[in-house]
């Protein structure tokens, strides 16, 4: 499902891709703003996406660059209707580490906030609804959807960035694996509640990313649980090894004896 995308560009090493199902996201968000507004509704509704999204890569860029310094490759940051995914390789164990790596993501929606609050003034509650239709209307939509961005990423549901805080202030306490099982239970009775009221609320692509972050918060479980069993039976497996006798290693099958070959040429009459 993930397969379906175009690369945009990169930057620092990093592949920045739109899933497919964007370009309908974007499709559909012009045609409501043409309805609503004719061409200049359309223009504007579409740039005001492409502004939202910008702010979402920007969002992931700052988990991306913080994850880099800390030696984590960041294959790619993949843009879906329902919000931004930075793909690495591995996540930092170190509880400091991912700590620092995950409050970088919300950190950079508060930072354009800081920075649009000097600009704009402060939105009133009509300016997340309906698109803007001026570059004062865009920034307070961007003001307000940045601090909305920045808080929701942080509601404790893992493998959301509140999720993960969790799960590394637990880990400074608790075996790594215990504080992720810890962290995805909380994260998965939050996500059920959470899809359920945005059920009710008629907030289809709400619950369809609460039902996506139940789904890969389970998974994120799972793997590193199958990591620890992995790690666990090769600790396991090397004790054996070095309590082994020294002059027989275990794994080494002895090549099997060839019966001695008569040389060529020598095989008599
Ligand atoms: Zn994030």
């Amino acid at each position: 499902m993930l397969g379906w995308s175009i690369n945009l560009f990169r930057i620092r090493g990093i592949q920045v891709a739109l899933h497919a199902s964007f370009l309908l996201l974007l499709g559909w968000m012009a045609y409501a703003g043409f309805r609503d507004g004719g061409v200049s509704g359309m223009v504007w509704s579409a740039a005001t996406t492409v502004a939202f999204f910008t702010c979402v890569v920007l969002h992931e860029l700052g988990h991306s660059f913080t994850g880099m310094h800390f030696g984590v490759h960041v294959r790619r940051i993949l843009l879906m209707p329902i919000g931004g995914m930075a793909q690495f390789d591995a996540i930092p164990r170190q509880p400091r580490q991912e700590l620092l790596m995950t409050i970088a993501g919300p950190a950079v929606n508060f930072a354009i906030a800081g920075i649009l609050w000097f600009m704009v003034d402060y939105p009133d509650q009509g300016d997340l609804l309906g698109a803007p239709a001026s570059l004062a209307d865009l920034g307070r939509y961007l003001l307000a959807a940045n601090l909305v961005m920045g808080i929701f990423n942080l509601l404790p549901i893992f493998p959301m960035d509140g999720g993960r805080i969790l799960r590394a202030l637990l880990a400074t306490r608790l075996p790594y694996l215990r504080a992720t099982a810890v962290a995805a239970t909380i994260g998965k009775v939050l996500a059920i509640i959470a899809a359920v009221i945005a059920l009710y609320a008629g907030n289809y692509l709400l619950m369809i990313l609460f039902t996506f972050i139940f789904v890969t918060g389970d998974a994120e479980y799972r793997a590193i649980r199958h990591q620890e069993a992995a790690q666990a039976h090769w600790e396991e497996m090397m004790r054996h090894l070095s309590r082994a006798p020294r002059a027989e290693p275990p794994f080494l099958d002895q090549p099997p004896l060839l019966p001695p070959k008569a040389p060529e040429g020598e095989l008599g009459p």
